[in-house]
């Protein structure tokens, strides 16, 4: 009998999370895949995960660390 995985729960399967860019009426949607959102949660806790064009709010400097047309991944130094 064959055991069919839920495409929703597939490793490449795209799954939706909010945008971390923490500017209050931010509402973007980002699309990743489980592989792509386990790099990232697996990294730093100063990676976050931005819509394209968006930028992090209340962050003291960063740098682009990956870039796709989907999302881009900052590492974020907090303003203290
Ligand atoms: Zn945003």
């Amino acid at each position: 009998m064959a055991r069919e995985e839920p495409t929703e729960y597939g490793f490449d399967a795209l799954r939706t999370r909010r945008c971390e860019c923490g500017a209050a009426d931010c509402t973007a949607i980002i699309e990743m895949s489980w592989a792509e959102q386990d790099e990232v949660d697996h990294g730093a806790p100063e990676l976050w995960i931005l819509a394209p064009g968006h930028e992090p709010q209340g962050a003291q400097s960063w740098r682009v660390v990956r870039e796709s047309e989907r999302f881009v991944v900052f590492e974020v130094e907090e303003a203290s």
